[in-house]
């Protein structure tokens, strides 16, 4: 449950929104209800219903859009309803309800929906004159404050927003080739491993070398190596299906995952690779850069380290006979 609430930012989010709008207003709703208030002590009573309800279906289905839209939708109409019947001290409530809707929805739609909201009620307060401002000064006052809170909590949300997707990048992400990293990798083999157990479905992972690299580094330079790892990641990418993964395992050793495959397409769409490989990835002198490696269909009942291990004894074979070719393992 931790680790669930640690992982994802918005379930997160959600649960906590949900848990401070069950607390607080539970008992408010009732005071409203108790003193005569129907329309504010109903419409806290369903915004606690709605918080109640999304709460669960996200942490039931792991969709975190859906309640979170629904949360925030429900709160602004809520909210909306709230002030216009308490007037002034209704108002007040608009200034963390504004930072509090960033929680549930990404920063532009809750801008969107806030801005809407606030411009309801500025709507029903110029429509209405006194009855939720006082003079025309309270309104102006009103509109540049929410208007202003709305920008800066909007600006706030947007940078933590941008910082948290570079983070996941960094750690998800290969900085060199732009391919997905090891960290990656070993999430993937996890999430096959249960696909297979759950819906039997056909996993097949290739994990190549390539050959000589050390010389290559050592005759043409670093940088030309570094160069054939960025360039090779595209071509294997336009060799294999939409569906197929390319992962750096470490230094010039990449894993390629493949869903839904069987023993013999396996074993030539891996071959259309080595030639493919072959051909395309040349050293500045036109020399071609060649590749090893080591297949493995995933078995029944095998963790992924036992996988990889098979892939692994067979990309050593593959070394071993003299290189430039692929080896299905047991
Ligand atoms: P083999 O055919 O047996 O695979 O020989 P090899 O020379 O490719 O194998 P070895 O594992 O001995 O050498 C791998 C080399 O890859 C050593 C290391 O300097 C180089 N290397 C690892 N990561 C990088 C990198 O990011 N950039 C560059 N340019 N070289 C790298
Ligand atoms: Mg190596
Ligand atoms: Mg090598």
């Amino acid at each position: 449950m931790l680790q669930r609430l640690k992982q994802d930012f918005y379930l997160a989010m959600i649960s906590l929104a949900g848990l401070i709008i069950i607390l607080f207003l539970t008992p408010y709703g009732i005071f409203r209800l108790f003193t005569g208030n129907l329309v504010v002590g109903i419409a806290d009573l369903v915004m606690v219903a709605v918080s109640l309800i999304s709460v669960l279906y996200a942490w039931r289905t792991g969709d975190t859009v859906r309640p979170g839209q629904f949360m925030a939708v429900a709160f602004c109409i809520g909210a909306s309803l709230v002030c216009i019947n308490l007037g002034l001290d209704g108002l007040f409530w608009v200034y963390p309800f504004v930072v509090f809707i960033f929680f549930l929805v990404p920063p532009l739609k809750a801008l969107l929906l806030l801005l809407t909201t606030l411009s309801v009620l500025i709507g029903y307060g110029l429509m209405f004159e006194g009855e939720l401002f006082a003079t025309h000064f309270q309104l102006t006052s009103f509109a540049v404050t929410t208007g202003s809170t709305s920008f800066f909590a909007y600006m706030f949300a947007y940078r933590t927003q941008m910082q948290r997707k570079a983070l996941k990048k960094l750690a998800t992400i290969d900085s060199l080739t732009g391919a997905a990293n090891r960290r990656t990798l070993n999430k993937a083999l996890e999430e096959a491993i249960a696909q297979q157990q759950r819906k039997g479905r056909p996993y097949g992972l290739m994990l190549l070398d390539l050959d000589y690299f050390k010389q290559i580094n050592d005759n043409y330079g670093h940088k030309v190596g570094d160069d054939i790892l960025v360039k090779l990641v595209p071509i294997l990418n336009n060799l294999t299906r939409q569906t197929d993964k390319v992962y750096r395992f470490g230094g010039e050793e990449f894993v390629l995952l493949f869903d839904d495959i069987k023993p013999d397409a396996l074993h030539a769409l891996a071959e259309k690779i080595r030639q493919g490989v072959q051909q395309q990835l040349l050293l500045p002198d036109g020399k071609a850069v060649t590749l090893s490696a080591g297949l493995a269909l995933l078995a029944p009942g095998e963790n992924w380290e036992a996988w990889l291990h098979r892939a692994d004894m067979a990309l050593y074979q593959a070394k071993h006979q003299g290189r430039n070719q692929v080896i299905l393992a047991d």
